[in-house]
């Protein structure tokens, strides 16, 4: 009759996998916690600090507990469920996230313009810390970074040098995920994998058919934490790898780009979306030079990208319940 504290690295449908000191714990949860069949699919999610009660600690047999309260969530990763629900439900893919590590090549593949804009937009739209890593420098000659790139570092992201082959900057890659939750976002074979692998010793499911549990097909758009050796967990799914880590609006992509929020304070109007609007503080940082073009133009393909989802989707932005 023992209560401890622990994080949720698997749940489904009320059952869940809890991590506490490097043990795993098999775990209901608390009946009481499930309030109506919708709460109840979302009460613990992966990530989720959890309390539970410790059921049959007896030798040889599988350690199970009850998850008697779900600790409150420091932020989340939720998608709506777009296609029963017309897009109003909200589905939780995971809590407490501490930061997204934006994984991109320098060569092989290219990198592709607006990626790495888009991806770090989704850091800042979880509220957590965006990290970029370049990796595969052993393909640049001389070992040189298009410097273009130290534009990130002065708009205050960390940005990684790395080679995973090479093990060049594999040591910090591995000091930045050390207790952590980390989401790895990245186009395939930008090397994400042999990274985390250089770094940590992890291999994460090849697989992505079946799914690492052979559960079959239905597991594989579950997220689940991988926990790290040097302490921290990866969060990974093919789901969260593929689909696209976005539930914006255009009012809230203004937020996602740091280096605007100066120029966009003398804007003439407080919801200007910097494209057709006169007197607009954006479009005159980059006409004075001050906000790369390229920025901007990154931010105005992701915001007419929100648009014709919204258009496709028959039309309202998939507003979110903010609790
Ligand atoms: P992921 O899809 O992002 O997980 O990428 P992988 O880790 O599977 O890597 C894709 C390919 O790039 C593989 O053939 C790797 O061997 C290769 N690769 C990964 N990192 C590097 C690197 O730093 N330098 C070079 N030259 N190749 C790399
Ligand atoms: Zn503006």
């Amino acid at each position: 009759d023992e209560r401890r504290e622990g994080v949720v690295v698997r749940s489904q449908s009320g059952h869940c996998v809890v991590m506490e000191s490097g043990r795993s714990w098999h775990c209901r949860v608390r009946g009481r916690l499930k309030q109506g069949a919708q709460q109840s699919r979302t009460v613990a999610v992966v990530g989720d600090r959890v309390v539970f009660r410790i059921l049959d600690a007896s030798a040889g047999k599988q350690r199970e507990g009850v998850i008697e309260e779900v600790l409150p969530r420091r932020n989340k990763i939720s998608r709506t469920s777009s296609k029963r629900d017309r897009g109003r439900i909200e589905q939780v893919l995971m809590a407490n996230l501490d930061q997204v590590v934006v994984v991109q090549s320098l060569d092989r593949p290219k990198p592709t313009a607006g990626f790495v804009d888009r991806m770090l937009a989704t850091a800042e739209r979880y509220g957590v810390q965006g990290v970029l890593c370049l990796n595969k420098v052993d393909l640049m000659p001389g070992g040189k970074v298009d410097p273009v790139w130290d534009y990130y570092g002065r708009i205050g992201y960390r940005v990684l040098v790395c080679s995973a082959t090479d093990g060049i900057g594999v040591e910090e890659f591995g000091q930045v995920l050390k207790g952590r939750i980390s989401l790895l976002l990245g186009a395939s074979g930008t090397g994400k994998s042999s990274l985390l692998t250089a770094a940590t010793g992890l291999e994460l499911r090849v697989d992505e058919v079946t799914g690492k549990t052979g559960l079959g097909r239905h597991t594989t758009t579950r997220t689940e934490l991988f926990p790290l050796d040097c302490g921290g967990f990866i969060a990974d799914s093919p789901g969260i790898r593929g689909f696209d880590p976005w539930d914006i609006d255009p009012q809230d992509l203004r937020d996602c780009f740091p280096d605007m929020v100066e120029p966009a304070s003398s804007c003439r109007f407080s919801t200007c979306l910097h494209r057709d609007e006169p007197r607009c503080g954006v479009k005159r940082a980059v006409r004075l030079g001050t906000l790369p073009r390229w920025r901007y133009e990154a931010y105005l393909a992701i915001l007419s990208g929100i648009e014709s989802d919204s258009r496709r989707a028959g039309g309202g932005y998939p507003r979110r319940r903010r609790d």
